[in-house]
């Protein structure tokens, strides 16, 4: 199939981190196609938190929201379709873009802001309460549960640093643990010191209606009132893009990136939560725009060096 099109950057990826390297690269006049295939990291979210100026608003507005700022400037196009490849044109110019529906697209820069997604814990009952009364970050929902009585499901150091962490926002927290709880002893006298609660009986189900929860019931047949439940699982890259075209990854699991975001295949960036770093929203954000400066300024000097 012959090569589309030409930009100067592809986008993969229109979550805070894209939206805002989109925004940027379109107020530098660059040609700009964001893609995007429609599975943000925060499907399941109803309210966006801490993100200033927009402190509890919808998801779904806030990309709304996103698509119509970056729609005032027409060099950037949108394409909500996901992009299953891409490899290096011959030295230093660019990439070819596959799509998941057959075209190709030839790229400059390549900017991948794919994001991850949560392995929600195997318990009855908890992914129609993910987004509602179940969460993964206390940053982002914490204050709603402020003073209330949680649960924090996880086993071992993730469990015993989640627990730790909700302490900032409420006394009332019951560690379950669904099982044997790999905690040191130490650990275990820690968290007793701290009021925490540790249960390792295995959980039967949640139970509540639309979405809250209202209690915990484990197979021994206890049940225990809880108002929310977080947990600390781990989550997955989304897309396979950033392995597939050679990146090198930190020991955290994020992708390694140099100044202004650039990785170890040149011509190729990453922003947002596939770098591991604060895995909230705004810092996406900043990400995005991080590398839409490193994008920008790195095409510059290109074309300056030509003339
Ligand atoms: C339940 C929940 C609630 C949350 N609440 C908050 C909160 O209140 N405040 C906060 O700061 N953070 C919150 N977060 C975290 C927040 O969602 C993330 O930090 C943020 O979404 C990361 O942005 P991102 O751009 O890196 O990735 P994402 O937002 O996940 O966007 C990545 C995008 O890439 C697209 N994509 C992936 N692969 C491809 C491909 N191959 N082709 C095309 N498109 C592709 C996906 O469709 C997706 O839209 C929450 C997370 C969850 C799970």
């Amino acid at each position: 199939m012959s090569v589309a099109r030409d930009w100067d950057v592809v986008i993969v990826g229109a979550g805070p981190a894209g939206l805002s390297a989109a925004l940027v690269l379109g107020r530098a006049r660059r040609n700009v196609l964001l893609c995007d295939k429609g599975t943000p990291r925060n499907w399941a979210s109803r309210r966006l938190h801490g993100f200033v100026t927009r402190d509890g608003i919808d998801p779904k507005e806030f990309r709304t929201l996103a698509y119509q700022e970056i729609a005032r400037y027409e060099q950037v196009k949108l394409r909500l379709e996901a992009v299953v490849g891409a490899s290096p044109l011959a030295a230093g110019a660019g990439f070819t873009v596959r799509f998941a529906r057959g075209s190709k697209v030839r790229t400059r820069k390549l900017l991948l802001a794919t994001g991850v997604l949560d392995h929600l814990p195997p318990v009855q009952g908890i992914e129609e309460r993910f987004g509602v009364s179940v969460f993964q970050c206390p940053y982002c929902h914490g204050w709603e549960f402020r003073d209330r009585a949680v649960a924090v499901y996880g086993r071992g150091k993730r469990g015993f640093e989640m627990a730790r962490a909700m302490t900032a926002w409420t006394g009332d927290i019951v560690l379950c643990t669904d099982g044997a709880s790999h905690l040191t002893r130490a650990a275990q006298r820690q968290l007793q010191r701290n009021g925490i609660e540790l249960r390792t009986a295995r959980i039967a189900r949640l139970e509540g209606r639309r979405g809250q929860l209202t209690q915990i019931v484990f197979r021994n047949g206890d049940a225990l009132p809880r108002d929310a439940l977080f947990f600390d699982t781990p989550s997955s890259e989304q897309s396979a893009l950033s392995r597939a075209i050679g990146c090198e990854y930190e020991s955290d699991g994020g992708v390694k990136c140099g100044q202004y975001s650039e990785t170890s295949v040149p011509g190729v960036y990453a922003a947002g939560n596939i770098t591991r770093d604060v895995q909230l929203a705004i810092v996406a954000a900043a990400e995005g725009t991080k590398a839409a400066f490193g994008i920008n300024r790195a095409l510059t000097r290109e074309d300056f060096a030509l003339r």
